[in-house]
């Protein structure tokens, strides 16, 4: 028996899937492999949700951009069948501008010391020394992601490379940040390593030859297993998703919006939808959601009460306004990203790396990323955003406005889950009244509130698949 069947003559309720990102999709393909009926609802008019990109002018400009990489050789497998021949190695490079300077990542420490002053290098070694010997004696009473990165780095290398930059970037100092945010984004120096290779820099600042020296761990996620990208694009992993799944039968709803989750006692019921003006109830067998957590957990009527409401509000997202511009030039930037810490973006990135197909042969297409708060002004105003971007990208010394050919605004709201102090708590209620749920499950990026890329949400949409039919007796 598959879940929600009510009668052998009649069709068994769907399990809705909220949401065709990858998380929807994997757990919607996994459910159909397991016997079930699918429907899948989504709100834009195309599937692929942050990994979807977006079209305008006939470009397809993504979030990002995304590429796809996996140590897990399920998924990998699995992303290879349907991808075929389709699927096409990229090589990521990137640089950083800091201090007038630009360093390649991940962070070679010989970099850093080639073109830091020694004043500030010997400094930064000796905070560095002595924040790791004290943290070997002493820990705060109370962590957050300063006393982490303070005692990972020390306070001098913490000023110069991580204060102000997370703050710009996620409009909240590294103090009032969960230590959860440092320490899974932000990778740690390894002390006798960070002390070989500033002794190998100084001898070679200091004219003396080099005895060795090697990479160090940048500090920023790590990105592990081969890249992948598409001619097409990560938009064409998500369409081939989808059409597996429609190919058997699994209905996707496009620019529908989930308005309610309809709740008797400890089950869904129905999911209301609506799309244009029209609100319809959709009975489902049972849910798996990849919304935003505090979204979906607000949507379920009636509530789960005051605490659940609480849990939700603390939830916060990081938004990102992304300004594409199609540029009449084969390629613009030296690496296929950049960061930068004095302009309005804080990431550009030239497409021209990624082996997209750009429509006329000669051009490429940049899409500069502005983190902000929804309640910012640049948040609704596409001509601010344009205006900043170009400027900031004449200053420069990049491009001149008048190579731009075409520039797109486009938004992400829900683009990175902020780990403020304490949302470990807000979230852990959020999980625990999915859990309670009887029939509703949550995953993926937004749905578990975790800062993951896509193999991750894939594995957590099959994961709320799974445990969602353990909750049906079969
Ligand atoms: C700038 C940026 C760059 C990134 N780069 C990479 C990368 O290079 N490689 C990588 O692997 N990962 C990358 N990621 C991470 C990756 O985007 C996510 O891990 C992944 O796309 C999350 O998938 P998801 O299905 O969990 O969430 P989403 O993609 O957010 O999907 C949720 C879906 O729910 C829909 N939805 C929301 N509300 C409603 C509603 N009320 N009704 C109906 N539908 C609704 C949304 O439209 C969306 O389609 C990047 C993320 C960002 C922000």
């Amino acid at each position: 028996m598959t879940a929600g069947s009510h009668a052998a003559d009649e069709k068994p309720l769907p399990i809705i899937v909220l949401g065709a990102g990858c998380a929807g999709l994997a757990a919607a393909w996994r459910l159909v492999e397991r016997g079930q009926r699918v429907l899948v609802i989504e709100a834009q008019d195309t599937v692929g949700g942050l990994a979807g990109g977006v079209h305008a002018g006939g470009d397809l400009y993504e979030y990002g951009p995304h590429v796809f990489h996996t140590q897990d050789p399920d998924i990998l497998a699995d992303i290879k069948s349907l991808m075929g021949a389709d699927l096409q190695p990229y090589k990521r490079t990137i640089q950083i501008k800091f201090m007038g300077g630009y360093f390649r990542f991940p962070l070679r420490l010989t970099d850093i010391l080639g073109q830091l002053p020694i004043k500030t290098i010997l400094a930064a070694t000796a905070a560095y020394a002595w924040r790791s010997l004290e943290g070997l004696v002493r820990r705060p009473t109370l962590e957050n992601s300063e006393t982490v990165l303070v005692r990972s780095y020390g306070d001098v290398l913490y000023r110069l490379f991580f204060r102000d930059y997370i703050t710009r970037v996620w409009g909240i100092p590294p103090a009032e940040f969960s230590p959860a945010f440092a320490r899974e984004r932000i990778p740690r120096l390894n002390i006798l390593e960070v002390f070989e290779k500033a002794a190998a820099a100084l001898r070679r600042r200091l004219g003396r030859r080099p005895r060795e020296g090697s990479a160090t761990q940048g500090y920023v996620e790590k990105v592990t297993g081969d890249l992948h990208t598409t001619r097409e694009g990560f938009h064409l992993i998500v369409e081939r998703m989808a059409a597996r799944l429609r190919a058997v039968g699994a209905q996707i709803r496009l620019g529908a919006r989930v308005e309610r989750l309809e709740r008797e006692g400890s089950r869904i019921t129905a999911v209301v939808v609506r799309s244009g003006d029209r609100e319809e109830s959709l009975p489902c067998a049972g849910i798996v959601n990849t919304l935003p957590l505090d979204e979906a957990a607000r949507a379920i009527t009636p509530g789960l009460g005051p605490e659940i409401e609480s849990a939700a509000a603390a939830l916060r997202f990081r938004a990102i306004v992304f300004v594409g511009l199609k540029v009449r030039r084969p390629r613009v930037l030296p690496a296929s990203f950049m960061y930068f810490r004095e302009h309005s973006f804080n990431r550009i990135t030239d497409f021209s790396y990624f082996g997209f197909h750009i429509d006329p042969p000669g051009f490429t297409l940049l899409v500069a990323e502005i983190t902000c708060a929804p309640a910012d002004r640049i948040w609704t105003d596409d001509q601010l955003a344009r205006e900043l971007v170009l400027g900031d990208l004449r200053r420069e010394g990049i491009l001149a406005p008048d190579e731009v050919e075409a520039t797109h605004v486009f938004r992400a709201r829900h683009a990175h889950p902020i780990y403020t102090l304490g949302y470990e708590k807000s979230r852990q209620a959020l999980l625990d009244a999915f859990t309670h749920l009887r029939n509703a499950e949550t995953a993926g990026r937004q749905g578990r509130f975790q800062y993951v890329n896509t193999h991750v949400a894939i594995k957590m949409g099959q994961e709320a698949a799974d445990r969602l039919c353990e909750k049906f007796p079969g």
